[in-house]
């Protein structure tokens, strides 16, 4: 249960919206059972006095009508209000829990797969709202309305208020503590489940073709049908439950008006009223009308399991500490000729969870304005160098300058703002061509991203209908391998940064491509420091300096 606490605390921002939607659900509850009551009363009492005309029969009618529209209006408004809220409180949780997320990346989020942190981020969210909206406003009202009744009916009987009113409330203490063990375990593996069978789906939808080609879709189905089993039957055996807790409460519900009618006899006794047998209708309406009380609180509480179990998963994430920490304030000094711009001092590296050392004591520094080649085998820890100097991770040892200043001492912003990088692996978002391309420089107009798209030779993406609109990505333009190296090209052309990090720009292009690229890139990078790490060797002439590294050392 502590688990929902964090989010609980997510709720004050929208205090005054929840209240006035739980103030309204109050009502809407008041209303009806008040509407049934008056109702079953007045039939009682026209009933009783027949056709003689000593009834003022005016201000109960007008009640009833009052109270069947104030039950349509509140309820409406109760739905409007109680749903914004949630969907605000919803829309503050997932920037929370992404505002959370984007620090760890990469490192405390290389364990999950990318389905997971999906699910995570979608479902298991979206099975938070049903918090306020299932749970905690049912239940402040159900407590709320029990009181206002036991009030109204302490004036007719005493004795049938306190048997009422403390049959409701034990029910309602007892079906949430009960429902809730009940459901504690199946919630559980209707989260979990959910969560294996989306993951799986998306791996047999991404995989069919290999599936069939090795004659494993078969398997695969299978898989995929047992989880999707196990799913269901969790479902279905919480439904049971569900409707275990209706019939229950519908007997409790038929025993308490029996035992109601059997005692009005002589319970009520007001001598002031006009007709007092008519009381017992009002009295015994007024207990089948409190079924709507308590029947969303069992099935809200067996669902308590859920949501538990979906706040555990978040705060898995969630709660990590990132490993590296932007606490520094230094600013960017002018960067000097010929300095030490970029400095490695005996640096140590080894990948969190991972035991062989990457880096050994590697030390190097490259000057403002040169231009260096990094050259290595295959994992020989290259491109980790570039992991370190953009501080997805720390040094394990040994210190890391940059412009004369420990790089941990830079604010994010300062750090990103003067080195630019391209990885390996270019990632397109579902995005314009042109929201892609700003993210090298927000500032850049069109002009120039046109400039640069014929510069890295994209010229032809642009076609007359969309411009610079067209979409990449999902639902999108497909782009090649060769088209997104490019497009990662084209945003570190936009940027003005003064530290330019190359991760093999050119593999996977044609010797053509390759010297044109090239030759962009060196003259982008005229006045700036240049770090590319390559494979190839022609070209390498026009570099100031050739690192080569091997086993994480340079030699
Ligand atoms: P390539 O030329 O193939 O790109 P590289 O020199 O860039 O190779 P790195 O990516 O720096 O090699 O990897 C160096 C070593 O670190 C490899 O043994 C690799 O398995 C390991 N490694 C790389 N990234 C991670 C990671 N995120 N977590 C754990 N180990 C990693
Ligand atoms: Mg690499």
């Amino acid at each position: 249960m502590r688990s929902l606490f964090p989010f609980l605390s997510l709720y004050r921002t929208h205090f005054g919206r929840l209240l006035l939607g739980t103030i309204l659900a109050i009502t809407s509850l008041a209303a009806s059972i008040g509407l049934l009551s008056l109702s079953g009363w007045f039939l009682a009492a026209s009933a009783l006095v027949g056709s003689s005309l000593l009834f003022n029969f005016f201000y109960p009618s007008s009640g009833v009508r009052g109270l069947a529209i104030g039950r349509t209006i509140s309820r409406y408004f109760e739905r409007l209000v109680t749903h914004d809220a949630t969907f605000r409180v919803l829309a503050n949780l997932r920037i929370a829990v992404f505002s959370k997320l984007i620090p760890l990346s990469p490192a405390g989020l290389n364990r999950y797969r990318n389905s997971e942190l999906l699910n995570r981020l979608v479902a298991d969210v979206d099975t938070l709202d049903t918090l306020y909206l299932n749970l905690i406003s049912p239940f402040i009202s159900a407590v709320m309305v029990i009181l206002f009744m036991g009030i109204g009916l302490s004036f007719v009987s005493p004795l049938l208020a306190v048997i009422i009113c403390g049959t409701l409330t034990g029910l309602l203490v007892l079906f949430p503590i009960v429902f809730y063990r009940l459901g504690k375990r199946l919630g559980k593996i209707v989260i979990q489940s959910r969560a294996k069978y989306r993951s799986q789906f998306i791996e047999w939808v991404q995989l069919n073709a290999e599936f069939l080609l090795f004659g494993v879709q078969q398997q695969a189905t299978a898989k995929l049908q047992q989880t999707e089993k196990e799913w269901l039957d969790a479902q279905s055996h919480e439904s049971q439950l569900s409707g275990l807790s209706n019939a229950l409460l519908i007997m409790a519900n038929g025993i308490l008006v029996t035992v109601v009618i059997y005692l009005s006899a002589t319970a009520i006794n007001v001598p002031t009223a006009e007709n007092p047998e008519a009381l017992i209708a009002l009295v015994v309406f007024c207990v089948l009308a409190s079924l709507e009380i308590l029947t969303p609180i069992g099935i809200a509480f067996l669902h308590l399991g859920q949501v538990i179990t979906s706040a555990e998963r978040i705060s898995e994430i969630t709660e990590q500490q990132p490993i590296v920490q932007f606490t520094g304030q230094a600013g960017w000094q002018k960067i000097a000729e010929n300095q030490p711009l970029v400095e490695f001092k005996q640096v140590n590296f080894t990948y969190p969870q991972r035991d062989e050392n990457v880096l050994n004591n590697l030390s190097f520094e490259v000057l403002s304005g040169q231009k260096v080649a990094i050259l290595g085998k295959t994992g020989s820890g290259k491109s980790t160098i570039f992991q370190l100097l953009t501080r997805n991770y720390d040094p394990t040892s040994g210190q890391i300058l940059l412009n004369h200043c420990k790089i941990e001492e830079y604010p994010e912003q300062t750090l990103r703002q003067h080195t630019v990088m391209l990885s390996q692996r270019v990632h397109i978002f579902s995005n314009s061509l042109r929201e892609n391309l700003l993210m090298g420089n927000p500032n850049a107009s069109d002009e120039r991203l046109l400039e640069v798209l014929n510069q890295v030779g994209l010229g032809y993406l642009i076609d007359e209908q969309n411009g610079l609109s067209l979409w990449l990505g999902e639902g999108g333009r497909p782009l090649s391998g060769g088209e997104q190296r490019r497009v990662g090209l084209a945003r570190l052309l936009l940027s003005d940064a003064e530290i330019v990090l190359l991760d093999e720009p050119t593999e996977g292009l044609d010797r053509e491509t390759e010297q044109q690229i090239l030759q962009l890139i060196l003259e982008h990078c005229q006045g700036r420091t240049l770090l590319m790490i390559t494979h190839r060797l022609n070209g390498l002439e026009k570099f100031d300096k050739v690192y080569r590294i091997d086993n994480g050392s340079l030699v």
